[in-house]
């Protein structure tokens, strides 16, 4: 099975894109936990967290500084958002290529369910 992630990124697979780098895609999730929800992926596929090296430093910090860039874009600055990378099946990590999940538009509980 192809990753979803990455038949997004070559575009073979649809997606309302928010941003896109030469590194970083941003696009809606499809199926969206708060008013704004948007995924914050690299073009390379990582598998997950659990896989990182040093060589990926770059990477996530660049991941993190586009989440909050586009978290900004859509308004969320003022009320506040929330960015969740899950990892393994206690977090319910469904797609095996590294994402960060934006969040915002509504309070959001803590802790998570
Ligand atoms: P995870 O649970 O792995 O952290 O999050 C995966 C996310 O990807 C889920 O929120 C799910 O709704 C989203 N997702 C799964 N398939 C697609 C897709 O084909 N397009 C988009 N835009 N989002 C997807
Ligand atoms: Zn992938």
């Amino acid at each position: 099975m192809p990753c979803i992630f990455c038949e997004i990124v070559a575009g073979r697979i649809p997606a309302k894109l928010v941003h896109q780098d030469d590194e970083v895609l941003v696009f809606h999730d499809i199926n969206p936990q708060a008013p704004t929800h948007l995924l914050v992926i690299p073009k390379r596929h990582v598998e997950s967290l659990l896989v990182l090296e040093a060589g990926d430093d770059a990477l996530m910090g660049r991941l993190l500084r586009v989440a909050r860039d586009v978290a900004v874009q859509q308004g969320l600055g003022p009320r506040g958002f929330r960015v969740v990378f899950n990892c393994g099946d206690d977090a319910g990590y469904s797609v095996y290529h590294v994402h960060a999940h934006v969040l915002g538009g509504r309070p959001l509980g803590w802790p998570p369910g």
